[in-house]
């Protein structure tokens, strides 16, 4: 946040984010019970809708809504497009050597139904599937893999601890163990490239994802957060909110300024839903670097409120 006198470009990045000077927030220095924090986080998401969506699902009292209807595959840049069943998203980004693809969903059939013809809808080829990332070792995010890669050649990349998770797990639907994710791994696919950065918290091997993309032919740097919901344990709040501050500073190197994740806490089915009415309307994933970065600092500020929670 700014905390410096209050200049025009400080004005305009707080109007950009919905927020009035007024509303500027002011962090508890130190709090006993999470709620300081949380209203802090409310006060800097304001009105915003995407860093409002973030606060409520962060929130200790928010209960999740079973099932979502999936939404129909949706182009969110040039060369990204989120295939949906509803309460958790696949993406698959296409480059010049394939497509790599964020998750897999919950299971072959996810895969068959709607990973596949979702990117055939979308003039894109499932054989071109190179690579499957899996964010992280739980069942919705790479139930589809192993078909996928046994289907198309692809290789499948996870945390090595999120390997062990999986391996320990021994879901029905597991991938093999293929190939480690190693933290600041990078994919070079010709012109794109793909930075993968170990962000534990949510699992002992979250990975979040900076990549290159392009929309209406102009370059922009997205972020995908590879794992929301909080752990319990106070131990591992504390590296989940290192690994936000972390994943920040190489969002700022990078530039990000689109801001992805992989489940319906982000305001992201609503945007979908704008992005298919009117796609030429400004694209609401295109947050700005200022609001983009104003995410992650909601994330944080209602992390903190969970860690205060914890020790209470
Ligand atoms: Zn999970």
């Amino acid at each position: 946040m700014p905390t410096g006198p209050v200049t025009r470009r400080t004005l305009a990045r707080i109007a950009l984010g919905g927020l009035t000077a007024a509303a500027l927030p002011a962090a508890p220095a130190h709090a006993d019970t999470g709620t300081p924090y949380y209203n802090a986080a409310r006060r800097l998401a304001g009105r915003d809708p995407v860093l409002t969506a973030i606060a409520t699902a962060l929130h200790p009292d928010t209960e999740f809504p079973g099932e979502i209807p999936p939404p129909p595959p949706t182009r969110i840049t040039d060369d990204l497009a989120v295939l949906s069943a509803g309460f958790v998203h696949a993406m698959a980004l296409t480059t010049d050597r394939g497509i790599v693809l964020f998750d897999a969903l919950k299971n072959p059939d996810d895969a068959r139904t709607v990973i596949e013809p979702g990117l055939r809808s979308l003039g894109a080829d499932p054989a071109d599937i190179t690579h499957i990332v899996i964010t992280h070792g739980h069942y919705d995010h790479f139930g589809g893999a192993q078909y996928l890669a046994d289907r198309h050649g692809a290789r499948v990349l996870m945390s090595p601890a999120d390997w062990d998770l999986v391996e320990a797990d021994g879901h029905e639907h597991a991938p093999r163990r293929d190939t480690d994710i190693t933290d600041g791994h990078r994919l070079h696919m010709g012109p794109t490239t793909i930075a993968l950065h170990h962000t534990p918290g949510h699992t002992p091997g979250t990975v979040s994802a900076l990549f290159d993309t392009r929309h209406r032919g102009r370059p922009h740097t997205a972020m995908l957060w590879g794992g929301t919901n909080p752990p319990a344990a106070p131990g591992r709040l504390r590296t989940y909110r290192d690994s936000i501050a972390a994943f920040r500073r190489r969002m700022h190197r990078a530039g990000a300024d689109i801001e992805l994740s992989n489940h319906p806490n982000d305001h992201g089915l609503q945007r979908m839903q704008a992005l298919r009415t009117d796609p030429h309307a400004p694209n609401p994933f295109i947050l700005g670097r200022h609001r983009t970065d104003r995410f992650m600092k909601v994330m944080d500020l209602m992390i903190q409120g969970r860690l205060a929670d914890a020790r209470a």
